[in-house]
């Protein structure tokens, strides 16, 4: 059966044929991404037989939920099964003024990072634009989340690099910012890549994009190269140049996010250099203490590092340092797959905890 997640007003008016009247595409359109429906027969607006004909080929195709994490500290993990049974994950944070949803663009990730769990994976596929929408959807759903009654952050910053599935990614953007369909506002949605240079400049021409966030980590290319392998490909001056050069709307800053790794990019000379480069951009920069995990070589900084380095970036930008949410859950940045990896293996050490994890908070069948 064929999902309609994904599909544009235009496209779902196509589907119904030239012979139904437009309003029936709206109403469907409306049931989908408005009101959330996740069954084609229950969209009452549409008559009985044309509810039949629909579902007798075509789904909503929502991703079903697999499971839930619980965090200690309100942040819900949810792990989710696509069409092919493959699953991929989103994450949903309370906060008092706000909700954040963070989401995948890619089953794993082909950028291999050497600090991040979903790199260690590689790349399964990317996902679709309903797929990509679907998440989102589902989240909503769950938390009862209204955009015109409260602030939604969305974040495409879990597993995936989401310039190397831009066609999907800009796609489930205009979707999810259509005031007549989900309804977010695209000053809160935010992409953040790994600096493809050549799809920035290609996001660069979308009229409805979601704010760019680049993902630095290092202030010179022999350790950049190192941390990240693909940007043998974009150097740091490239990259700044892009960078330099984006069309920001009048309302939007440029984020650096900038990973704090103990003795490696954390030190005052680092945070110096970071300022020398990037000090007269419009710019934020986000510093994320590293989240550890088996098999990142790699240490957190101690709490004296993160603030001194912090002091140093602050007297040219804004500068916050991002709370890491859902670590008891491996929810956090770069975290996300750590679970599905661990339950394969047996062996694993952390495995008891996680199956503590696994019956007491996760959802009833
Ligand atoms: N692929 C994109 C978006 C997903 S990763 C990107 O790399 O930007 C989202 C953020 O989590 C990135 O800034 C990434 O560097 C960060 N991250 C990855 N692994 C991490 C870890 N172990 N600890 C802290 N942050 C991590
Ligand atoms: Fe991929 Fe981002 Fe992880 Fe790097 S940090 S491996 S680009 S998800």
């Amino acid at each position: 059966m064929v999902g309609l997640l994904g599909l544009d007003a235009d496209e779902l008016a196509a589907l119904l044929g030239a012979e139904l009247p437009r309003y029936r595409a709206r109403q469907l359109y409306h049931a989908i991404y408005r009101q959330r429906v996740a069954d084609l027969e229950a969209i009452t607006p549409l008559p009985l037989e044309l509810r039949r004909k629909l579902a007798a080929t075509y789904r909503v195709g929502l991703p079903e939920i697999e499971r839930y994490y619980e965090s200690a500290d309100g942040t819900r993990r949810y792990l989710l099964r696509l069409e092919d049974q493959r699953t991929v994950e989103a994450v949903f944070m309370p906060g008092a003024t706000h909700a954040t949803l963070c989401i995948s663009t890619q089953v794993g990730c082909p950028v291999g990072c050497r600090f991040c769990m979903t790199g260690a994976l590689g790349l399964e596929r990317n996902l679709t634009a309903g797929e990509i929408v679907g998440q989102v959807i589902v989240l909503m759903r769950e938390h009862n989340l209204r955009p015109e009654e409260q602030r939604i952050n969305l974040v495409m910053m879990g597993q995936g690099e989401p310039l190397l599935n831009l066609p999907n990614v800009l796609k489930a953007t205009r979707l999810l910012a259509d005031p007549e369909g989900v309804g977010l506002s695209l000053r809160r949605m935010t992409l953040s890549t790994v600096g493809i240079i050549p799809k920035i400049h290609e996001l660069a021409q979308a009229e409805i994009r979601p704010k760019l966030a680049i993902s630095l980590h290092a202030t010179t290319d022999e350790l950049r190269r190192r941390l990240v392998p693909v940007a043998r490909k974009y150097p740091l001056g490239e990259l700044l140049e892009a960078c330099r050069h984006y069309p920001l709307r009048s309302w939007e800053r440029l984020t650096f996010e900038y990973v704090l790794i103990r003795g490696v990019n954390d030190s005052d000379a680092d945070a110096r250099r970071l300022v020398k480069l990037i000090g007269q951009l419009r710019a934020t920069v986000n510093l994320i203490p590293l989240n550890p995990g088996p098999g990142i070589p790699y240490e957190p900084p101690t709490a004296d590092r993160v603030a001194a380095f912090q002091a140093i970036v602050q007297r040219s930008l804004p500068c916050f340092i991002r709370k890491s949410r859902g670590q008891d859950i491996y929810a956090a940045c770069g975290q996300l797959r750590r679970m599905v990896l661990e339950e394969g293996n047996q062996a694993c050490g952390a495995i008891s905890t996680l199956a503590n994890l696994s019956t007491n908070r996760t959802m009833p069948e």
